[in-house]
Protein backbone atom coordinates (compact mmCIF):
# COMPACT_ATOMS: atom_id res chain seq x y z
CA UNK A 1 0.00 0.00 0.00
CA UNK A 2 3.06 2.40 0.88
CA UNK A 3 4.54 1.58 -3.09
CA UNK A 4 0.96 2.76 -4.32
CA UNK A 5 0.44 5.39 -2.13
CA UNK A 6 4.46 6.77 -3.40
CA UNK A 7 3.38 5.66 -7.20
CA UNK A 8 -0.11 8.19 -6.73
CA UNK A 9 2.08 10.76 -5.41
CA UNK A 10 4.23 10.39 -8.46
CA UNK A 11 1.56 10.78 -11.02
CA UNK A 12 0.21 13.34 -9.41
CA UNK A 13 3.00 15.52 -9.55
CA UNK A 14 3.76 13.88 -13.18
CA UNK A 15 -0.09 15.35 -14.24
CA UNK A 16 0.80 18.76 -12.52
CA UNK A 17 4.03 18.97 -14.74
CA UNK A 18 2.85 16.85 -18.01
CA UNK A 19 -0.31 18.86 -18.67
CA UNK A 20 1.14 22.20 -18.85
CA UNK A 21 2.72 20.92 -21.80
CA UNK A 22 2.18 22.57 -25.46
CA UNK A 23 -0.07 20.03 -28.03
CA UNK A 24 3.72 19.49 -29.69
CA UNK A 25 5.47 18.74 -27.16
CA UNK A 26 2.65 15.99 -25.77
CA UNK A 27 2.72 14.83 -29.53
CA UNK A 28 6.19 14.32 -29.58
CA UNK A 29 5.96 12.28 -26.59
CA UNK A 30 3.63 10.00 -27.91
CA UNK A 31 5.78 9.78 -31.43
CA UNK A 32 8.85 8.85 -29.20
CA UNK A 33 6.84 5.77 -27.76
CA UNK A 34 5.27 4.54 -30.64
CA UNK A 35 9.07 5.06 -32.24
CA UNK A 36 10.92 2.93 -29.31
CA UNK A 37 8.31 0.31 -30.03
CA UNK A 38 8.68 -0.03 -32.91
CA UNK A 39 12.18 -0.63 -32.25
CA UNK A 40 11.86 -3.74 -29.74
CA UNK A 41 9.67 -5.33 -32.20
CA UNK A 42 12.23 -8.05 -32.34
CA UNK A 43 12.14 -8.54 -28.76
CA UNK A 44 8.37 -8.02 -28.18
CA UNK A 45 6.77 -9.71 -30.47
CA UNK A 46 8.21 -13.25 -29.31
CA UNK A 47 7.73 -12.48 -25.91
CA UNK A 48 4.05 -12.16 -26.07
CA UNK A 49 4.03 -14.84 -28.34
CA UNK A 50 5.38 -16.78 -25.52
CA UNK A 51 3.19 -15.64 -22.71
CA UNK A 52 -0.39 -15.34 -24.69
CA UNK A 53 -0.03 -18.25 -27.43
CA UNK A 54 -0.96 -15.92 -30.06
CA UNK A 55 0.33 -16.50 -33.68
CA UNK A 56 3.28 -13.99 -34.64
CA UNK A 57 1.46 -12.68 -37.81
CA UNK A 58 -1.36 -11.34 -35.35
CA UNK A 59 1.32 -10.01 -32.71
CA UNK A 60 2.80 -8.42 -35.35
CA UNK A 61 -0.30 -6.40 -36.31
CA UNK A 62 -1.15 -6.01 -33.49
CA UNK A 63 1.47 -4.27 -32.69
CA UNK A 64 1.63 -2.06 -35.96
CA UNK A 65 -1.87 -1.08 -34.74
CA UNK A 66 -0.80 -0.01 -31.21
CA UNK A 67 1.91 2.38 -32.63
CA UNK A 68 -0.03 3.50 -35.17
CA UNK A 69 -2.63 4.43 -32.81
CA UNK A 70 -0.18 6.23 -30.65
CA UNK A 71 0.43 8.25 -33.69
CA UNK A 72 -3.16 8.67 -34.49
CA UNK A 73 -3.56 10.52 -31.36
CA UNK A 74 -0.15 13.01 -31.78
CA UNK A 75 -2.20 14.17 -34.68
CA UNK A 76 -5.17 14.75 -32.91
CA UNK A 77 -3.61 16.64 -30.57
CA UNK A 78 -1.29 18.34 -32.71
CA UNK A 79 -4.41 19.92 -35.00
CA UNK A 80 -6.16 20.78 -31.84
CA UNK A 81 -9.41 21.14 -32.39
CA UNK A 82 -10.60 17.75 -30.38
CA UNK A 83 -10.81 20.40 -27.32
CA UNK A 84 -13.79 21.55 -28.13
CA UNK A 85 -13.45 24.96 -28.15
CA UNK A 86 -16.27 27.33 -27.41
CA UNK A 87 -16.19 31.04 -27.11
CA UNK A 88 -19.16 33.64 -26.18
CA UNK A 89 -17.78 36.94 -25.79
CA UNK A 90 -19.08 39.83 -23.92
CA UNK A 91 -21.66 41.94 -24.25
CA UNK A 92 -21.89 45.08 -22.01
CA UNK A 93 -25.05 46.60 -24.14
CA UNK A 94 -27.13 43.70 -23.29
CA UNK A 95 -29.31 44.27 -20.02
CA UNK A 96 -28.00 42.42 -17.83
CA UNK A 97 -24.75 42.97 -19.17
CA UNK A 98 -23.46 39.37 -21.01
CA UNK A 99 -20.22 37.91 -19.56
CA UNK A 100 -17.22 36.87 -21.34
CA UNK A 101 -17.18 33.16 -21.44
CA UNK A 102 -14.81 30.60 -22.57
CA UNK A 103 -14.94 26.77 -22.88
CA UNK A 104 -12.40 23.85 -23.32
CA UNK A 105 -11.94 20.46 -22.14
CA UNK A 106 -8.87 19.43 -19.83
CA UNK A 107 -7.43 16.53 -18.86
CA UNK A 108 -8.98 15.30 -15.35
CA UNK A 109 -5.61 14.14 -13.96
CA UNK A 110 -3.84 10.49 -12.76
CA UNK A 111 -5.51 7.99 -15.13
CA UNK A 112 -5.67 3.90 -14.00
CA UNK A 113 -5.36 1.46 -17.28
CA UNK A 114 -5.71 -2.19 -16.63
CA UNK A 115 -4.18 -4.19 -19.62
CA UNK A 116 -6.25 -6.40 -21.42
CA UNK A 117 -5.16 -10.26 -21.55
CA UNK A 118 -6.36 -10.82 -25.22
CA UNK A 119 -4.52 -7.45 -26.64
CA UNK A 120 -1.25 -7.75 -25.34
CA UNK A 121 -0.30 -4.51 -27.01
CA UNK A 122 -3.58 -2.63 -28.57
CA UNK A 123 -5.32 -2.80 -25.33
CA UNK A 124 -3.00 -2.78 -22.80
CA UNK A 125 0.48 -1.25 -21.61
CA UNK A 126 0.89 1.01 -24.82
CA UNK A 127 -2.67 0.32 -25.84
CA UNK A 128 -5.49 2.87 -26.75
CA UNK A 129 -6.54 3.22 -23.21
CA UNK A 130 -3.13 4.67 -22.42
CA UNK A 131 -2.55 6.59 -25.53
CA UNK A 132 -5.51 8.52 -25.47
CA UNK A 133 -5.07 9.41 -21.48
CA UNK A 134 -1.73 10.55 -22.67
CA UNK A 135 -2.61 12.62 -25.44
CA UNK A 136 -5.81 14.39 -23.18
CA UNK A 137 -2.85 15.87 -20.89
CA UNK A 138 -3.40 12.97 -17.83
CA UNK A 139 -0.84 10.74 -16.29
CA UNK A 140 -0.87 7.47 -16.20
CA UNK A 141 -1.14 4.74 -14.32
CA UNK A 142 -0.82 0.60 -15.70
CA UNK A 143 -1.58 -2.05 -14.08
CA UNK A 144 -0.36 -5.20 -16.16
CA UNK A 145 -2.03 -7.90 -16.61
CA UNK A 146 -0.35 -10.87 -15.45
CA UNK A 147 -0.65 -13.11 -18.20
CA UNK A 148 1.61 -11.38 -20.13
CA UNK A 149 3.65 -9.24 -17.52
CA UNK A 150 7.09 -9.69 -19.06
CA UNK A 151 5.50 -8.14 -22.33
CA UNK A 152 3.88 -5.10 -20.03
CA UNK A 153 7.15 -4.83 -18.35
CA UNK A 154 9.26 -4.65 -21.59
CA UNK A 155 6.36 -2.18 -23.20
CA UNK A 156 6.63 -0.08 -20.36
CA UNK A 157 10.63 -0.23 -20.80
CA UNK A 158 10.32 1.41 -24.48
CA UNK A 159 7.71 4.20 -22.70
CA UNK A 160 10.53 4.80 -19.95
CA UNK A 161 12.89 5.52 -23.21
CA UNK A 162 10.75 7.89 -24.95
CA UNK A 163 10.43 9.45 -21.56
CA UNK A 164 13.88 10.44 -21.09
CA UNK A 165 14.37 11.27 -25.16
CA UNK A 166 11.85 13.47 -24.91
CA UNK A 167 12.31 14.97 -20.90
CA UNK A 168 9.16 14.81 -19.81
CA UNK A 169 8.43 14.16 -16.48
CA UNK A 170 9.58 10.57 -15.10
CA UNK A 171 6.50 9.43 -13.67
CA UNK A 172 4.40 10.57 -16.50
CA UNK A 173 3.61 7.00 -17.02
CA UNK A 174 3.99 3.92 -14.28
CA UNK A 175 4.16 0.48 -14.01
CA UNK A 176 2.73 -1.45 -11.46
CA UNK A 177 2.17 -5.90 -11.74
CA UNK A 178 0.61 -7.24 -8.80
CA UNK A 179 -2.69 -8.71 -8.36
CA UNK A 180 -5.84 -6.91 -9.36
CA UNK A 181 -7.82 -7.47 -5.87
CA UNK A 182 -4.90 -5.97 -3.90
CA UNK A 183 -2.76 -3.53 -6.56
CA UNK A 184 -5.39 -3.22 -8.78
CA UNK A 185 -7.99 -2.09 -5.94
CA UNK A 186 -5.25 0.23 -4.75
CA UNK A 187 -4.99 1.77 -7.17
CA UNK A 188 -9.00 2.36 -7.66
CA UNK A 189 -9.46 3.60 -4.40
CA UNK A 190 -6.53 5.78 -4.42
CA UNK A 191 -7.69 9.55 -3.98
CA UNK A 192 -5.33 10.55 -6.33
CA UNK A 193 -7.01 8.41 -9.17
CA UNK A 194 -8.85 10.38 -11.54
CA UNK A 195 -10.49 7.94 -13.29
CA UNK A 196 -10.19 3.92 -14.75
CA UNK A 197 -9.86 1.99 -18.09
CA UNK A 198 -10.52 -1.66 -18.12
CA UNK A 199 -11.25 -4.38 -20.61
CA UNK A 200 -11.52 -7.87 -19.35
CA UNK A 201 -14.58 -9.93 -17.96
CA UNK A 202 -18.24 -8.37 -16.43
CA UNK A 203 -16.92 -9.65 -12.79
CA UNK A 204 -13.87 -7.48 -13.20
CA UNK A 205 -15.03 -4.42 -14.64
CA UNK A 206 -18.15 -4.32 -12.11
CA UNK A 207 -15.51 -5.03 -8.91
CA UNK A 208 -13.61 -1.83 -10.11
CA UNK A 209 -16.79 -0.03 -10.78
CA UNK A 210 -17.88 -0.71 -7.39
CA UNK A 211 -14.56 0.15 -5.79
CA UNK A 212 -14.52 3.38 -8.05
CA UNK A 213 -18.14 4.63 -6.54
CA UNK A 214 -17.50 3.62 -2.99
CA UNK A 215 -15.16 5.71 -2.65
CA UNK A 216 -15.64 9.44 -0.71
CA UNK A 217 -14.91 10.95 -4.03
CA UNK A 218 -16.54 8.57 -6.71
CA UNK A 219 -14.81 8.33 -10.34
CA UNK A 220 -15.67 6.95 -13.84
CA UNK A 221 -15.07 3.90 -14.20
CA UNK A 222 -14.85 2.95 -18.49
CA UNK A 223 -15.26 -0.42 -18.46
CA UNK A 224 -15.76 -2.70 -21.73
CA UNK A 225 -16.95 -6.21 -20.39
CA UNK A 226 -18.98 -8.92 -21.75
CA UNK A 227 -21.03 -8.63 -25.26
CA UNK A 228 -22.33 -11.70 -27.01
CA UNK A 229 -22.96 -9.39 -30.37
CA UNK A 230 -26.35 -10.93 -31.43
CA UNK A 231 -26.27 -11.48 -35.63
CA UNK A 232 -29.81 -11.50 -37.77
CA UNK A 233 -29.76 -13.31 -40.39
CA UNK A 234 -32.81 -12.51 -42.88
CA UNK A 235 -34.31 -14.98 -45.04
CA UNK A 236 -33.28 -13.62 -48.43
CA UNK A 237 -29.70 -13.53 -48.10
CA UNK A 238 -30.21 -17.07 -46.51
CA UNK A 239 -31.62 -18.17 -49.43
CA UNK A 240 -29.26 -16.54 -51.81
CA UNK A 241 -25.27 -16.38 -50.28
CA UNK A 242 -25.90 -19.43 -47.63
CA UNK A 243 -22.00 -21.09 -48.36
CA UNK A 244 -20.65 -18.24 -48.25
CA UNK A 245 -22.26 -16.48 -45.09
CA UNK A 246 -21.42 -20.30 -43.21
CA UNK A 247 -17.79 -20.08 -44.57
CA UNK A 248 -17.28 -16.54 -43.38
CA UNK A 249 -18.90 -16.70 -40.19
CA UNK A 250 -17.10 -19.78 -39.15
CA UNK A 251 -14.04 -17.37 -39.29
CA UNK A 252 -14.89 -14.99 -37.66
CA UNK A 253 -16.28 -17.21 -34.60
CA UNK A 254 -12.87 -18.55 -34.22
CA UNK A 255 -10.86 -16.07 -35.27
CA UNK A 256 -8.17 -15.45 -32.61
CA UNK A 257 -9.94 -18.59 -31.18
CA UNK A 258 -12.94 -16.33 -30.35
CA UNK A 259 -10.97 -14.45 -27.71
CA UNK A 260 -12.35 -11.01 -29.22
CA UNK A 261 -14.69 -8.77 -27.40
CA UNK A 262 -17.00 -8.25 -30.74
CA UNK A 263 -17.06 -12.22 -31.10
CA UNK A 264 -20.62 -13.37 -33.02
CA UNK A 265 -21.94 -15.45 -29.79
CA UNK A 266 -25.40 -15.34 -30.98
CA UNK A 267 -27.29 -16.01 -34.61
CA UNK A 268 -30.79 -14.99 -34.61
CA UNK A 269 -33.07 -15.99 -37.74
CA UNK A 270 -36.31 -16.98 -38.60
CA UNK A 271 -36.74 -21.13 -39.40
CA UNK A 272 -36.69 -21.85 -43.17
CA UNK A 273 -34.86 -24.30 -45.10
CA UNK A 274 -32.65 -21.69 -45.75
CA UNK A 275 -31.36 -21.28 -42.72
CA UNK A 276 -31.49 -25.22 -41.85
CA UNK A 277 -28.92 -25.28 -44.89
CA UNK A 278 -27.16 -22.31 -43.66
CA UNK A 279 -26.51 -24.07 -39.92
CA UNK A 280 -25.67 -27.40 -41.30
CA UNK A 281 -22.89 -25.65 -44.04
CA UNK A 282 -21.72 -23.86 -40.41
CA UNK A 283 -21.80 -26.94 -38.92
CA UNK A 284 -19.44 -28.46 -41.34
CA UNK A 285 -16.74 -25.39 -41.25
CA UNK A 286 -16.21 -25.31 -37.90
CA UNK A 287 -15.71 -29.18 -37.68
CA UNK A 288 -12.56 -28.31 -40.10
CA UNK A 289 -10.99 -25.89 -37.49
CA UNK A 290 -8.40 -26.78 -35.79
CA UNK A 291 -8.51 -26.18 -31.85
CA UNK A 292 -5.61 -24.12 -30.82
CA UNK A 293 -4.80 -22.58 -27.33
CA UNK A 294 -6.17 -20.21 -25.48
CA UNK A 295 -4.73 -16.71 -24.04
CA UNK A 296 -3.91 -18.57 -20.49
CA UNK A 297 -5.45 -21.24 -18.59
CA UNK A 298 -7.89 -19.13 -16.36
CA UNK A 299 -9.71 -18.37 -20.14
CA UNK A 300 -9.13 -21.92 -21.14
CA UNK A 301 -10.51 -23.04 -17.84
CA UNK A 302 -13.86 -20.73 -18.10
CA UNK A 303 -14.38 -21.36 -21.88
CA UNK A 304 -14.47 -24.96 -20.63
CA UNK A 305 -17.17 -24.20 -17.87
CA UNK A 306 -18.56 -21.96 -20.08
CA UNK A 307 -19.39 -24.29 -22.95
CA UNK A 308 -20.51 -27.43 -20.61
CA UNK A 309 -23.00 -25.05 -18.71
CA UNK A 310 -24.44 -24.30 -22.29
CA UNK A 311 -24.17 -27.59 -23.88
CA UNK A 312 -25.66 -28.82 -20.98
CA UNK A 313 -29.17 -26.79 -20.99
CA UNK A 314 -32.05 -28.31 -21.92
CA UNK A 315 -33.12 -28.36 -25.57
CA UNK A 316 -30.02 -27.04 -27.23
CA UNK A 317 -28.45 -29.05 -29.86
CA UNK A 318 -24.72 -29.22 -31.00
CA UNK A 319 -24.61 -28.89 -34.81
CA UNK A 320 -20.53 -28.63 -35.23
CA UNK A 321 -18.04 -28.78 -33.19
CA UNK A 322 -13.96 -29.15 -34.38
CA UNK A 323 -13.17 -32.81 -35.17
CA UNK A 324 -9.33 -33.12 -34.03
CA UNK A 325 -9.39 -33.52 -29.98
CA UNK A 326 -8.20 -30.79 -27.93
CA UNK A 327 -4.69 -30.45 -26.78
CA UNK A 328 -4.07 -29.06 -23.02
CA UNK A 329 -5.38 -25.11 -22.95
CA UNK A 330 -6.74 -25.84 -26.27
CA UNK A 331 -10.14 -24.70 -27.31
CA UNK A 332 -13.06 -26.55 -29.02
CA UNK A 333 -14.83 -24.52 -31.66
CA UNK A 334 -18.32 -25.14 -31.43
CA UNK A 335 -21.77 -23.93 -32.70
CA UNK A 336 -25.48 -25.03 -31.27
CA UNK A 337 -28.86 -24.18 -31.95
CA UNK A 338 -32.02 -23.97 -29.57
CA UNK A 339 -35.28 -23.15 -30.26
CA UNK A 340 -36.18 -19.56 -30.01
CA UNK A 341 -39.32 -20.11 -27.11
CA UNK A 342 -36.85 -22.36 -25.09
CA UNK A 343 -34.04 -19.63 -25.15
CA UNK A 344 -36.30 -16.88 -23.91
CA UNK A 345 -37.25 -19.19 -20.90
CA UNK A 346 -33.43 -19.63 -20.14
CA UNK A 347 -30.97 -16.66 -19.42
CA UNK A 348 -28.34 -18.73 -19.18
CA UNK A 349 -28.27 -18.78 -22.91
CA UNK A 350 -27.84 -15.17 -22.82
CA UNK A 351 -23.98 -15.31 -21.08
CA UNK A 352 -20.98 -14.36 -22.95
CA UNK A 353 -19.10 -17.72 -23.40
CA UNK A 354 -15.59 -16.28 -23.97
CA UNK A 355 -13.85 -18.16 -26.82
CA UNK A 356 -14.94 -20.12 -30.46
CA UNK A 357 -18.36 -20.72 -29.50
CA UNK A 358 -21.92 -19.24 -31.15
CA UNK A 359 -25.34 -20.11 -30.42
CA UNK A 360 -28.09 -19.70 -33.18
CA UNK A 361 -31.36 -19.17 -32.57
CA UNK A 362 -34.11 -20.12 -34.33
CA UNK A 363 -37.34 -18.47 -34.32
CA UNK A 364 -41.29 -19.66 -35.66
CA UNK A 365 -41.57 -16.20 -36.79
CA UNK A 366 -40.18 -12.62 -37.23
CA UNK A 367 -42.14 -11.32 -33.34
CA UNK A 368 -40.31 -14.18 -31.82
CA UNK A 369 -37.36 -13.01 -33.33
CA UNK A 370 -37.99 -9.16 -32.21
CA UNK A 371 -38.96 -11.16 -28.73
CA UNK A 372 -35.33 -12.53 -28.69
CA UNK A 373 -33.58 -9.05 -29.26
CA UNK A 374 -36.01 -7.24 -26.98
CA UNK A 375 -34.50 -9.69 -24.35
CA UNK A 376 -30.66 -9.04 -24.91
CA UNK A 377 -28.93 -6.72 -22.55
CA UNK A 378 -26.51 -3.80 -24.00
CA UNK A 379 -24.34 -5.29 -26.59
CA UNK A 380 -20.85 -3.96 -28.07
CA UNK A 381 -21.92 -4.77 -31.52
CA UNK A 382 -25.11 -6.23 -33.34
CA UNK A 383 -25.33 -7.21 -37.05
CA UNK A 384 -27.46 -8.02 -39.85
CA UNK A 385 -26.93 -9.82 -43.02
CA UNK A 386 -29.68 -8.68 -45.52
CA UNK A 387 -30.45 -8.04 -49.27
CA UNK A 388 -31.80 -5.01 -50.06
CA UNK A 389 -34.96 -6.39 -49.87
CA UNK A 390 -34.71 -8.01 -46.61
CA UNK A 391 -34.19 -4.41 -45.33
CA UNK A 392 -37.39 -2.85 -46.89
CA UNK A 393 -39.08 -5.73 -45.27
CA UNK A 394 -37.59 -5.41 -41.81
CA UNK A 395 -36.65 -2.05 -41.05
CA UNK A 396 -37.97 -2.17 -37.42
CA UNK A 397 -35.59 -5.04 -36.58
CA UNK A 398 -33.00 -2.75 -37.52
CA UNK A 399 -34.37 0.41 -35.63
CA UNK A 400 -34.19 -2.33 -32.80
CA UNK A 401 -30.88 -3.15 -33.39
CA UNK A 402 -29.82 0.75 -33.57
CA UNK A 403 -31.15 0.39 -29.68
CA UNK A 404 -29.01 -2.52 -28.53
CA UNK A 405 -25.61 -1.51 -29.51
CA UNK A 406 -22.80 1.13 -29.25
CA UNK A 407 -22.09 -0.04 -33.83
CA UNK A 408 -24.48 -1.98 -35.76
CA UNK A 409 -23.13 -3.85 -39.02
CA UNK A 410 -24.49 -4.39 -42.28
CA UNK A 411 -23.64 -7.52 -44.30
CA UNK A 412 -19.99 -8.16 -42.59
CA UNK A 413 -18.70 -10.03 -39.59
CA UNK A 414 -18.51 -8.00 -36.09
CA UNK A 415 -15.04 -9.02 -35.22
CA UNK A 416 -12.15 -6.58 -36.74
CA UNK A 417 -12.27 -2.72 -35.19
CA UNK A 418 -11.10 0.27 -37.06
CA UNK A 419 -9.13 2.49 -35.64
CA UNK A 420 -10.89 5.95 -36.38
CA UNK A 421 -12.83 8.74 -35.71
CA UNK A 422 -16.26 7.71 -36.53
CA UNK A 423 -15.87 4.25 -34.59
CA UNK A 424 -17.52 3.47 -31.63
CA UNK A 425 -16.69 0.78 -29.69
CA UNK A 426 -18.69 0.68 -26.74
CA UNK A 427 -22.64 0.09 -26.01
CA UNK A 428 -25.33 -0.06 -23.30
CA UNK A 429 -24.72 -1.68 -19.86
CA UNK A 430 -23.11 -4.24 -19.22
CA UNK A 431 -20.95 -4.33 -22.84
CA UNK A 432 -19.37 -0.81 -20.57
CA UNK A 433 -20.16 0.85 -17.83
CA UNK A 434 -20.74 4.05 -19.36
CA UNK A 435 -22.90 3.67 -23.48
CA UNK A 436 -21.89 7.52 -24.10
CA UNK A 437 -17.96 6.93 -24.53
CA UNK A 438 -15.69 4.66 -27.12
CA UNK A 439 -12.26 2.86 -26.62
CA UNK A 440 -11.59 2.61 -29.94
CA UNK A 441 -11.05 5.79 -31.99
CA UNK A 442 -10.09 9.48 -31.43
CA UNK A 443 -12.81 9.78 -29.90
CA UNK A 444 -11.93 7.61 -26.74
CA UNK A 445 -9.63 11.09 -25.02
CA UNK A 446 -13.36 12.54 -24.44
CA UNK A 447 -13.00 9.88 -21.23
CA UNK A 448 -10.38 11.31 -19.81
CA UNK A 449 -11.67 14.96 -19.69
CA UNK A 450 -13.77 17.74 -18.11
CA UNK A 451 -14.99 20.68 -19.68
CA UNK A 452 -14.22 24.10 -17.95
CA UNK A 453 -15.36 27.03 -18.86
CA UNK A 454 -13.44 30.40 -17.77
CA UNK A 455 -15.66 33.56 -17.24
CA UNK A 456 -14.66 37.40 -17.32
CA UNK A 457 -10.91 36.35 -18.01
CA UNK A 458 -8.45 38.62 -19.52
CA UNK A 459 -7.10 37.56 -22.76
CA UNK A 460 -3.54 37.08 -21.56
CA UNK A 461 -4.52 34.37 -18.65
CA UNK A 462 -6.56 32.67 -21.14
CA UNK A 463 -5.19 28.84 -22.27
CA UNK A 464 -4.03 29.22 -25.90
CA UNK A 465 -7.07 27.75 -27.24
CA UNK A 466 -9.56 29.87 -25.84
CA UNK A 467 -7.09 33.39 -26.98
CA UNK A 468 -8.21 36.01 -29.21
CA UNK A 469 -5.44 35.42 -31.78
CA UNK A 470 -5.81 31.86 -31.58
CA UNK A 471 -2.41 30.57 -31.82
CA UNK A 472 -3.10 27.14 -32.46
CA UNK A 473 -4.85 27.69 -35.43
CA UNK A 474 -8.18 25.31 -34.13
CA UNK A 475 -11.93 25.16 -34.97
CA UNK A 476 -14.11 26.97 -32.32
CA UNK A 477 -17.51 28.27 -32.26
CA UNK A 478 -17.11 31.57 -31.86
CA UNK A 479 -20.43 32.98 -30.56
CA UNK A 480 -22.45 30.76 -32.53
CA UNK A 481 -20.37 30.22 -35.50
CA UNK A 482 -17.72 27.30 -36.34
CA UNK A 483 -14.56 29.17 -37.46
CA UNK A 484 -10.70 29.34 -37.13
CA UNK A 485 -10.82 32.53 -37.68
CA UNK A 486 -8.89 35.12 -34.78
CA UNK A 487 -11.66 37.14 -32.68
P1 LIG B 1 -10.25 -10.28 -15.84
O1 LIG B 1 -10.32 -11.45 -14.97
O2 LIG B 1 -11.41 -9.36 -15.84
O3 LIG B 1 -8.92 -9.47 -15.47
C1 LIG B 1 -8.57 -8.24 -16.09
C2 LIG B 1 -7.78 -7.39 -15.12
O4 LIG B 1 -8.64 -6.97 -14.06
C3 LIG B 1 -6.63 -8.13 -14.46
O5 LIG B 1 -5.58 -7.21 -14.26
C4 LIG B 1 -7.22 -8.57 -13.13
O6 LIG B 1 -6.24 -8.74 -12.13
C5 LIG B 1 -8.13 -7.41 -12.80
N1 LIG B 1 -9.24 -7.84 -11.97
C6 LIG B 1 -10.09 -8.85 -12.19
N2 LIG B 1 -10.98 -8.95 -11.20
C7 LIG B 1 -10.68 -7.98 -10.32
C8 LIG B 1 -11.22 -7.58 -9.05
N3 LIG B 1 -12.28 -8.21 -8.51
N4 LIG B 1 -10.66 -6.54 -8.42
C9 LIG B 1 -9.60 -5.91 -8.94
N5 LIG B 1 -9.03 -6.24 -10.12
C10 LIG B 1 -9.56 -7.27 -10.80
O7 LIG B 1 -10.03 -10.69 -17.35
P2 LIG B 1 -9.05 -11.76 -18.02
O8 LIG B 1 -8.07 -12.33 -17.05
O9 LIG B 1 -8.47 -11.06 -19.15
O10 LIG B 1 -10.01 -12.88 -18.56
C11 LIG B 1 -10.96 -13.54 -17.78
C12 LIG B 1 -12.30 -13.50 -18.50
O11 LIG B 1 -12.60 -12.17 -18.88
C13 LIG B 1 -12.40 -14.26 -19.80
O12 LIG B 1 -12.65 -15.61 -19.63
C14 LIG B 1 -13.51 -13.55 -20.51
O13 LIG B 1 -14.75 -14.03 -20.09
C15 LIG B 1 -13.37 -12.13 -20.07
N6 LIG B 1 -12.72 -11.24 -21.06
C16 LIG B 1 -13.52 -10.44 -21.79
C17 LIG B 1 -12.94 -9.57 -22.69
C18 LIG B 1 -13.79 -8.66 -23.50
O14 LIG B 1 -13.24 -8.00 -24.36
N7 LIG B 1 -15.07 -8.56 -23.25
C19 LIG B 1 -11.57 -9.51 -22.86
C20 LIG B 1 -10.77 -10.33 -22.07
C21 LIG B 1 -11.37 -11.18 -21.17
P3 LIG B 1 -5.37 -10.10 -11.96
O15 LIG B 1 -4.11 -9.79 -12.67
O16 LIG B 1 -5.24 -10.29 -10.50
O17 LIG B 1 -6.15 -11.20 -12.61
Amino acid sequence: MNDINMVMQNALDAFNSYKTLSPAERAGFLNEIATAIEAARELLVPVAHEESNLPLPRLNGELSRTTNQLKMFARLVEEGSWVEAAIDTADATRTPPKPDTRKMLLPVGPVVVFGASNFPFAFSTAGGDTASALASGSSVVIKGHSAHARTSQLVFEAIQKAIATTGVHAHTVQHVLGSGSTAGKALVIHPNTTAVGFTGSFGGGKALWEYANQRETPIPVFAEMSSINPVVFLHDTLQQNAAALAKSYAASITLGMGQFCTNPGLLVAVQSNALDNFLTLLGTEITQILPQKMLHSGIHAAYSKGLNTALSQIGIEKIGQAAKAAGEEEAFPTVAKVKANIFLQNPHFREEVFGPYSLAVCCDNKEELMAVLKQLKGQLTTTVMATDADITANRDIIDLQTTLAGRIILNDVPTGVEVCASMVHGGPYPATTDSRFTSVGTTAIKRWVRPVCFQGFKDNMLPDALKNNNPQNIWRIVNNEWTNATI
